[in-house]
């Protein structure tokens, strides 16, 4: 059963091919700058070849079209026809409080997916539009499936969601905390449980998926208990271009002495803050590090709030599940910066927390314990797509489709 893969952003399409029978990833690529001049796909074989054309993506629909293209064809060709794709997996930004889990697709699920646009204004209305033109150039008998970011934080408690103004705003908008990053949360915290033999009933973890994006979750009992992304992917901890959460009166006080719009604004915290604009030199947490060790100071300073930021959410999520079995470190940041994990964990020894030094510097790109203290620290690379294609062929199989 092969299986397609779709992972639409606002200016992006990633995808991946995987053959289901043995989880072999078969192709994967990235269609770039979509409705942006100079857009282009980037095509890998599992063989090696690597494909890179430039095309013209006005919108989602015709890179779709394009990336069905360069798997049937050409260069980059590993499948004989697109009738050898059995179902296609969707990842969702925002399922609202309607979809608590991953969902065979229909009509009515599209447009809902679209009706959620407030909530997720950059991501929502192109999945949509990407799942239609799947849906028209594969035929309605392939089925589709939408996995969520959102779900799987839905167990969260009210006490943990609700935000502290007038009720009737949650009633009237569904203003609440979603939380993002739900399918790597998910697959991480699912597979530590798988590896140790743990039992998820009484299991405390809480999962650091450090990224370009970074959220924390606490996962008690093997469910979402809270997180630290909100109602957008803006809240939380501070990210490469995304402030994190600040007071909302710097917000009302920067509309006033700067005449922001709330676009502006909006722009502002999420594309010009965070490591950029604290550090003034990059958002990627590589050249942050490299710059703060030549010593610039913004640099580490940027650095330094985050670490500061990740030990301080470790530490209120032990206390809001009553103690703590295991940190999980996932995303580009979590899986291989052993500097940013040390530094976390330093001073934690009162909760369990002893790193194994060389163990954290063992680079092994797979699962590895790398503690030795009674609270367990793992590193475990998230796999955000193989997560989605198994609820499409656990979904599609149910379905008998
Ligand atoms: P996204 O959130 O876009 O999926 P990733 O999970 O791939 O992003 O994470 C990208 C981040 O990981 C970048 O800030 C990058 O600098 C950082 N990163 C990757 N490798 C290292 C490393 N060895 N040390 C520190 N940061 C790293």
């Amino acid at each position: 059963m092969k299986i397609l893969v779709i992972n639409a952003g606002s200016s992006s399409l990633k995808y991946q091919l995987i053959d289901m029978d043995n989880e072999h990833v078969i192709a994967k690529g990235n269609c770039e700058r979509i409705g942006i001049e100079g857009s282009l796909i980037t095509h890998k074989t599992d063989d090696g070849r690597k494909v890179q054309l430039e095309s013209n993506f006005p919108t989602h629909t015709e890179a779709f079209e394009k990336l069905l293209e360069v798997l049937t064809t050409g260069e980059g060709k590993v499948i004989d026809s697109i009738a050898e794709i059995s179902a296609v997996g969707h990842r969702v930004l925002h399922g609202s409080e309607v979809y608590k889990e991953s969902t065979l697709i229909t009509d009515k699920v599209i447009d809902d997916i679209d009706s959620f646009r407030e909530l997720g204004p950059l991501h929502n209305p192109p999945q949509a539009a990407t799942m239609r033109a799947c849906r028209k150039a594969l035929g309605e008998s392939v089925p589709m499936v939408a996995v969520f970011d959102t779900s799987f934080h839905q167990t969260m408690p009210e006490k943990a969601f609700m935000y502290g103004i007038p009720y009737e705003y949650y009633e009237k908008y569904s203003l609440r905390k979603y939380g993002f990053h739900g399918t790597s949360h998910r697959y991480v915290s699912g597979h530590y449980l798988k590896i140790t033999g743990k039992k998820p009933e009484g299991t405390k973890v809480v999962v650091c998926h450090l990224g370009n994006g970074s959220s924390i979750t606490a996962v008690k009992d093997g469910k979402c208990v809270d997180t630290t992304m909100g109602f957008t992917p803006l809240d939380g901890l501070i990210m490469g271009t995304r402030s994190g959460a600040v007071d909302p009166s710097v917000v009302t006080f920067m509309m006033n002495k700067e005449g922001f719009t709330p676009d502006e604004i909006s722009s502002l915290l999420n594309k010009k803050s965070g490591f950029l604009g604290i550090s003034g030199l990059s958002s990627d947490a590589r050249d942050l590090v490299n710059a703060s060790k030549e010593g610039n100071k913004r640099a580490k300073l940027a650095c330094d709030m985050f670490r500061y930021q990740i030990k301080k959410y470790i530490g209120s999520y032990a206390a809001a599940m009553g103690g703590l079995d295991a940190v999980l470190f996932t995303g580009g940041i979590g899986e291989n910066s052993d500097e940013a994990r040390a530094e976390v964990c330093e001073g934690l020894e009162f909760l369990g927390i002893e790193l194994d030094d060389a163990e954290n510097k063992n680079k092994t790109g797979k699962d590895h314990l790398i503690s030795k203290g009674k609270t367990e620290v793992w590193v475990i690379p998230t796999d955000e797509e193989m997560t989605i294609a198994r609820d499409t062929k656990e979904l599609v199989e149910k379905a008998g489709k």
